[in-house]
């Protein structure tokens, strides 16, 4: 039977883990838009190479390329933030979220609207709308799956469970890049550095957040909205070897665990055949080879994000979005150069701290305090105070 998709977010690193699965098989698919920001030339190889319907740059400045791209063959073209909204809104059978950051939150709640199924990677759109899209997910009868790793560990672990049941969610991390360093040492940390992730291969933001263990708190805050079983009941281990996804403990002491090769077409994969299998073209975990797995306790004085995170959550109000448009804007500028490594979540957390904003009720409400939160932190980095 051929399903139908949309990728948003096709040229990133979670589009090419999605469309590489996809092209295994592609007689089952048909694929209606690929959407990208600005990579208009890749675009147009990838919706030409999978026969899509609609291909979309969000920023409009690139459309005139990927109109020239597309040149002689049947695909739409279309461009801007409207034109990205309406190809979400298209209906599809599955619809895999993979922007990164708060711009793929309008999106993600288009598709929501219609009632779709997401294959939700884009953890920020969660982080910074909360309750807005899980009450939005509820009215329109919309199924959010878990693609983050850890969190569709969780949600295979949770399988035929309720949450009633369940005494404690701990999210594994890598621990990132820098989990054996010196403070002196990571404080002089250079973007490549950052960047260089010892388990996985991802885009540059997330990349950056693993290094500062901000991507385990922002996974924190979407573990919470997506398994409502109350903050004190969720944990955090470090878990270098990253085979172990992450662990559900149920109120008779079983704990169940999801484990699997560090390659996020098993997650990807895990929601595109749900509630089926699939096959992917991994090797076959070899525990025998791995030979040691290895937990310890997270370093909050090296990496206060985590800390940072739960705060948030517990603070409430519009402070997760606060601190997602703060960090967001922190690694933009850490990756540019501008500021050092440490100042990223010292900055989020200064932000955090001048705001107390009221829980956005709208996707409205949450766009404009993203906004808002961008602007205040970047005339904050501005200042000389900052650097
Ligand atoms: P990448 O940076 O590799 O790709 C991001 C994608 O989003 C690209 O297609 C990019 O287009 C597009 N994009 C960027 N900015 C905008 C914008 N303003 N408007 C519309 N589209 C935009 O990111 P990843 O694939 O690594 O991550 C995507 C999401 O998945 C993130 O939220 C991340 O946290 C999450 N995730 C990623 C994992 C991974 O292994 N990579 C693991 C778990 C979660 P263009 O190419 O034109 O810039």
């Amino acid at each position: 039977m051929t399903r139908s998709i949309t990728i948003l977010g096709a040229t990133g690193s979670i589009g090419a883990s999605t469309l590489d699965l996809i092209g295994r098989s592609p007689e089952q698919w048909r694929v209606e838009a690929l959407t990208a920001n600005s990579s208009a030339k890749e675009l147009a190889v990838l919706a030409r190479e999978f026969g899509a319907k609609l291909a979309v740059v969000a920023d409009e400045a690139h459309l005139p390329a990927l109109r020239q791209a597309l040149a002689g063959s049947d695909i739409e073209a279309a461009g801007g933030p409207a034109a990205l909204v309406e190809a979400a809104a298209r209906p599809v059978d599955i619809t895999v979220a993979a922007i990164v950051g708060c711009a793929g939150l309008a999106p993600v709640m288009a598709a929501v609207k219609r009632g779709g199924t997401i294959a939700l990677a884009n953890k920020e759109a969660l982080v910074s709308a909360g309750n807005v899209l899980t009450t939005a997910v509820s009215k329109h009868g919309a199924a959010l799956l878990p693609t983050d790793s850890e969190h569709n560990a969780i949600f295979q672990c949770l399988a035929a469970n309720s949450l009633d049941d369940v005494a404690k969610i701990t999210l594994t991390a890598s621990g990132g890049p820098f989990r054996t360093w010196t403070s002196q040492a990571i404080a002089k940390a250079t973007p490549e550095q950052a960047v260089a992730h010892p388990n996985w291969s991802m885009g540059a933001k997330i990349s950056v957040d693993s290094a500062t263990l901000m991507n385990k708190g922002l996974e924190l805050i979407e573990a919470h909205h997506l398994f409502p079983i109350g903050l004190d009941k969720f944990d955090i281990v470090v878990h270098p070897q990253s085979v172990i996804h992450s662990m559900v403990e149920f109120r008779d002491r079983s704990t169940l665990a999801q484990l699997g090769p560090s390659d996020m077409r098993v997650p990807i994969a895990s929601c595109l055949a749900w509630p089926q299998r699939m096959d992917t073209p991994l090797e076959p975990l070899n525990l025998a080879k791995i030979g040691e797995l290895t937990f310890e306790a997270p370093n909050e004085e090296l990496f206060p994000a985590t800390r940072i995170c739960r705060a948030a959550i517990a603070e409430g109000g519009g402070a997760p979005a606060v601190l997602n448009a703060a960090n967001e804007v922190a690694v933009a500028a850490f990756l540019a150069g501008q500021i050092g490594f440490t100042r990223i979540t010292a900055l989020v957390e200064e932000v955090l701290s001048r705001y107390g904003a009221n829980e956005p009720g709208s996707l409205d409400d949450v766009l404009s305090l993203d906004a808002d939160a961008r602007q205040s932190t970047t005339e904050f980095l501005e200042t000389p105070a900052c650097v």
